[in-house]
């Protein structure tokens, strides 16, 4: 049970989930040994299978009239310490493989939080992109028509993720209200005049800055002054710049899947709002923010070379890989390496390469990988969820410290837990165990179900 074989006979196909799987195994082969009553248990075996696995046909009718058959998927992963928590994404690469790795993922990582949320993840291959905002709604609602059969607030709590907004959210909730006939806070990322929470959309972002401050201060530094390159431009990056702003220190890049912006001066307030009405407004591409700071480059970036020019042309103190899994292989993080990076906070999910997180790890990068980096997104999910079921509205200030407490809990957490397993200083280790073993615990109480 401590090798990934039996994973991999059984669902050949799923490379993604075979690689999240791999590394959590790897991390736990210790804790595995010391107990014995988790191989009696057949534990591995147990958390690898997802409790459900729902996928359903999305019928629905563009503008012009043609029909268009899309796949749904939802992904119940593990309720062993509370509902179903965890995203949906909207993206034509979504399949039940890259589904699962989200959902592994977010088992341990909703562990970390501290709170009681089990894990989950679904979405489709919808592709939003050049959508219209009819066409979105009317394919948000053909989903959400199979979708909420099988979620509830007290089940099964969606959120957000690649391709899923505020905007999405808003629909989707729309017609699980009417389908239900409830009001209940059954989604998270709702907008604020309808039951969302103050920091949601900053939370993944801001999370990912805080827990890079947290690895920074074991070294006595902080973020000031440091440069920072950062992939994506959608919800996480953008607020990983606007956190990182806040802190003193410099984004000098960002990210869509067609290439590059490169600013040497940096990224500062004015340039980081143009950004987000470019994206979150407009819906435009990267490249047009040359149009408006021609002092900034634009790189074309080719998805097949086997490196990313933007990790290999630039020097920087600190990497904040916000995009998607598996941007940086082994010949980007030895790039980043190269080029003075001792810092890498993964706001995306697993976009590090096992060959890579290796390049990290050896060269002692204060490296804070995806399950604990970005849990401040889901933290406050879960802080939403405890707003609704109470019906009140917590103040910015106390959502965010809540948040910075969370990822200073998680980062302790992760650091004191490496240090018990003779492996001080990666946090790779350190998330895994601490997820791992809080979930199977409570597994085990629960009998074999
Ligand atoms: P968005 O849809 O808001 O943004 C995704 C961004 O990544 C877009 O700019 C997209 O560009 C870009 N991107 C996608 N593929 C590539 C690529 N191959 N190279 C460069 N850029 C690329 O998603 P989020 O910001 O919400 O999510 C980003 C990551 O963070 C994902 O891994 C997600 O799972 C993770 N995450 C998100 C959380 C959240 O709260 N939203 C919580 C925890 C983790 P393009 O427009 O070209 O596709």
């Amino acid at each position: 049970m401590d090798n990934i074989n039996f994973v991999t006979e059984r669902d050949p196909y799923e490379k993604e989930f075979h690689q999240a799987v791999a590394e959590v195994i790897e991390s736990v082969r210790p804790v595995l040994e010391q107990n014995p009553l988790y191989r009696n248990e057949r534990i591995m075996e147990r958390v690898v299978e997802p409790e459900r696995v729902i996928l359903f046909r999305i019928p629905w009718v563009d503008d012009q009239k043609q029909v268009h058959v899309n796949r749904g998927f939802r992904i119940e992963m593990n309720s062993a310490i509370g509902p179903y928590k965890g995203g949906l994404r909207f993206h034509p690469s979504v399949n039940l493989s890259i589904l699962k790795f989200l959902a592994f993922e977010q088992v341990f990582k909703n562990a970390l939080t501290s709170l009681p949320m089990g894990g989950g993840k679904g979405g489709s291959d919808f592709d939003p992109k050049g959508k219209s905002d009819m066409e979105i709604m009317r394919f948000c609602q053909s989903f959400m028509s199979e979708l909420f059969r099988h979620i509830g607030p007290n089940t099964d709590v969606p959120a957000g993720d690649i391709g899923v907004g505020g905007r999405e959210i808003g629909y989707l909730f729309g017609m699980y209200k009417k389908l239900a006939n409830e009001f209940t806070g059954v989604l998270t990322g709702k907008a604020l005049n309808w039951g969302g929470s103050l920091i949601r959309p900053e939370a993944t972002g801001y999370g990912s800055v805080y827990f890079a401050a947290e690895m920074l201060t074991t070294r006595n530094e902080t973020l000031e002054g440091k440069r920072c390159l950062v992939s994506g431009s959608g919800n996480v990056s953008q607020y990983t710049m606007e956190k990182l702003l806040h802190l003193g220190a410099t984004p000098i890049s960002f990210s869509d899947s067609s290439g590059y912006i490169y600013d040497e001066v940096g990224i500062d307030r004015e340039k980081l709002d143009h950004l987000m009405y470019l994206k979150n407004v407009q819906r435009g591409r990267v490249s047009e923010y040359v149009e408006n700071y021609p002092e900034a480059v634009y790189v074309p970036v080719d998805q097949e070379l086997d490196h990313n020019p933007m990790w290999k042309d630039h020097k920087g103190d600190c990497a904040f890989p916000s995009a998607t899994q598996n941007e940086i292989n082994e010949i980007d993080a030895q790039n980043l390496v190269t080029n003075g990076v001792y810092v890498v906070s993964e706001g995306a999910n697993m976009p590090t390469n096992p060959e890579g997180v290796d390049i990290f790890l050896e060269n002692k990068v204060l490296y804070g990988p995806g399950k604990a980096a970005n849990a401040g997104g889901v933290s406050v999910s879960g802080l939403e969820m405890s707003q609704n079921s109470m019906r009140l509205n917590w103040p910015r200030e106390e959502v965010d410290k809540r948040l910075k407490d969370i990822m200073k809990n998680i980062h302790k957490m992760c650091m004191e837990t490496a240090d018990q397993y003779g492996a001080s200083g990666n946090y790779v280790v350190g998330a895994n165990i601490a997820g791992f073993v809080k979930v199977v615990d409570a597994m085990i109480d629960q009998g074999v179900v």
